[in-house]
């Protein structure tokens, strides 16, 4: 089935996500040079493969509309655990943590828990540095709150898993990786 959406003028993935690209690593919170905001990707017929396979969660779940695409939510998803390697559904915030108050954004998130999916909350890496991020899958306190259906504390929960993502210890990439 064909997909009707369209990136628009949204370049988050090219400038948010870090990853390695013409032999070279492209930093988070960096626009990739071949972007051409708000006109999408300048080298869109040739781009590399690792956008090829990239996988946003706005654009390939057909649940979420169009007050999701990441320019608009501030909330990137991707289809994969933050080592990139592994499955898992990671909603990165790349705003204002009141986000994490924003209603279709906690259902969501406490309906993919209840459904025992791997779900991740995450903050853009600094250039040079990793992204921080948590497992919320585990987290009791937010499992409890979320089969209580207490909206409060479901919120209050995702905010401390929020901050334990901001005080976690930043972490440098590898030396030769940059
Ligand atoms: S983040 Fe998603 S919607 Fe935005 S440019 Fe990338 S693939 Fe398109
Ligand atoms: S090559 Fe194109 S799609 Fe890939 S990150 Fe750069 S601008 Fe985005």
């Amino acid at each position: 089935m064909a997909i009707a959406k369209r990136c628009g003028a949204c370049s988050v993935c090219c400038k948010d996500l870090m990853f390695e690209m013409d032999g070279a690593l492209k930093l988070a919170g960096v626009m990739c040079p071949h972007a051409t905001p708000p006109h999408g990707c300048g080298i869109h017929d040739c781009r590399p493969s690792v956008c090829r396979t990239y996988f946003c969660g706005w654009y390939y779940l057909p649940s979420l509309d169009e007050e999701w695409r990441p320019d608009q939510s501030e909330v990137l998803i991707s289809l994969r655990a933050p080592d990139g390697l592994t499955d898992g559904i990671e909603f990165m915030l790349l705003g204002s943590p009141e986000k994490l108050s924003w209603l279709p954004l906690v259902r969501y998130i406490a309906t993919l828990i209840v459904d025992g999916a791997p779900v991740y909350l995450a903050l853009p890496g600094e250039p040079g540095y990793q992204s921080p991020w948590v497992y919320l899958s585990d987290i009791a306190a937010l499992k409890d709150a979320i089969a209580r259906r207490d909206l409060d504390a479901t919120t209050a929960a995702l905010k401390a898993a929020l901050q334990i993502c901001r005080d976690y210890p930043k972490t440098a990439l590898p030396q030769g990786l940059v």
